[in-house]
């Protein structure tokens, strides 16, 4: 055998030592319009200028909804729509199982207790007949968070929603640029919450805005991110609120950066399709159907990742037979950069699962199979890994494909010899 034919992970040579494009990007123009913020000596605050509303009126008209707030992250998006909403201690919110651990602990900073439901398997997001099963006379909202870029259901969660009489908060970190039935995420929900942190679809390091159709929320939501004065008043604290402001360097990052999002949606959405058909033929992969093949209702997708599974469950002659955590650290010694980490259902970080740690409201968790499995066996690749590499042309991306059928022809290696990862790989 040759050192090529040896996985990398074994001490062969790997598949690719070239990097994939990077993730922040920029060019010329955030140079620019940092330059120009510093030059105006209006950066942010009581002495602002003009970027943080010319971003705000811009995310508004891309989103399709008229009042766009923003603020310094998306957990503080979260916590700014619940207590817009009047949420609080003895109210319940439903959130999905699988998700960013701050969908559910902006609840619990509010005071008031996630209850976990679970995902629907094809496309891991919020599925409406847990969520029905997880409502109570305390539930007070509801939040479906698009995961991965990948629109939830939001008709049914809205039927479901409507017919409680409750509130659909959209987390929509992931998201950016998705849309359903031909309606951008974020312009769907009651309110909607968006993250500008460093891997998200649009980034100034860290930031998040709050979204909304209602003019009475929008009015709450821009007093509570400013120490609870009302807009447009310098005068008189009229409520409880933090400083959860955005920089007008951010801002003006974030305005150049949205310039830019399409055309990456574009770049992404082809990198997609072509990972999809040609990983499709390994046995022991399961590939996310292309969206618009799972529901037609889903009619741009976000690809802040590209996800697949390992098929656990099938029998020798497949990938399926080797850990999951054993295939990514083979395919990150091969030189593709995915996540090593594995991921936890929410109900199962140590904040919740352990009943000593309880500096937080309690949380309940109605059904979290699926958002189990889903985290034992999901490999990530693209933004949620921290690379740009879906903004790669395809012909760069056949060496994720060679990756894989690399370790699908070495996969009883792996079985008989499941190696320690070389320190070097470790991530
Ligand atoms: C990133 C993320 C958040 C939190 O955003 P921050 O800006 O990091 O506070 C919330 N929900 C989801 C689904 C996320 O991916």
């Amino acid at each position: 055998m040759t050192s090529a034919n040896v996985l990398a992970l074994l001490g062969g040579a790997p598949v690719r030592t070239r990097p994939f494009q990077a993730w922040p990007q920029f060019d010329r123009e955030e140079f620019g319009a940092l330059s120009d913020v510093l030059e105006s000596r209006r950066w942010g605050g009581i002495h602002n200028g003009s970027q943080g509303e010319s971003f705000e009126s811009t995310l508004a008209r891309y989103l399709g909804a008229p009042h766009v707030s923003t603020v310094s992250s998306g957990t503080a998006a979260l916590m700014i729509a619940l207590r817009a909403l009047g949420i609080g201690p003895g109210d319940e919110v439903v959130v999905p199982a699988l998700t960013y651990v701050a969908t559910a602990t902006a609840v619990s900073l509010a005071g008031a207790v996630p209850v976990f439901a679970d995902i629907d398997p094809d496309t891991h997001t919020l599925s409406s007949s847990s969520l029905k099963a997880a409502l109570s006379e305390r539930t007070k909202a509801v939040i479906c968070v698009h995961l991965g870029g990948h629109p939830a259901d939001m008709d049914s969660l809205g039927t479901v929603a409507a017919a409680h009489g409750i509130p659909l908060i959209e987390d929509c970190a992931q998201s950016l640029g998705a849309s359903w039935n031909g309606i951008k995420t974020g312009a769907l929900g009651t309110i909607a919450t968006f993250s500008f942190a460093t891997t998200k679809n649009i980034t100034a390091g860290e930031g998040g805005a709050v979204v909304t159709h209602d003019a009475g929320l929008a009015t709450r939501i821009a007093s509570l991110r400013d120490h609870g004065r009302p807009p447009g008043s310098p005068h008189g604290h009229h409520e409880l609120g933090w400083n959860l402001r955005l920089s007008e360097f951010q801002s003006a990052l974030l305005r150049v950066q949205l310039g830019r999002l399409d055309q990456q949606l574009a770049a992404k959405e082809k990198s997609a399709v072509y990972l999809s058909s040609s990983l499709s033929g390994i046995p022991g992969l399961r590939l996310i159907p292309p969206p618009a093949a799972i529901d037609p209702r889903v009619t741009a997708h976000a690809r802040f990742s590209f996800a697949f599974t390992l098929d656990i469950d099938t029998a020798d002659d497949s990938v399926g037979t080797i850990s999951p955590d054993t295939f990514r650290r083979a395919l990150r010694a091969e030189g593709i950069p995915v996540s090593v980490r594995t991921l936890t259902a929410c109900p199962d970080e140590p904040l919740y699962a352990d009943p000593t740690s309880c500096d937080h409201s309690p949380s309940q968790t109605s059904a979290a199979a699926q958002a189990r499995t889903a985290c034992a066996s999901l490999i990530l690749l693209g933004q949620a890994a921290g690379s740009g590499m879906l903004l790669d042309h395809p012909t760069e991306l056949a060496d994720v494909v060679r990756a894989v059928e690399k370790i699908y022809d070495n996969s009883h290696h792996l079985r008989q010899h499941p190696p320690n990862p070389p320190a070097s790989t470790a991530h």
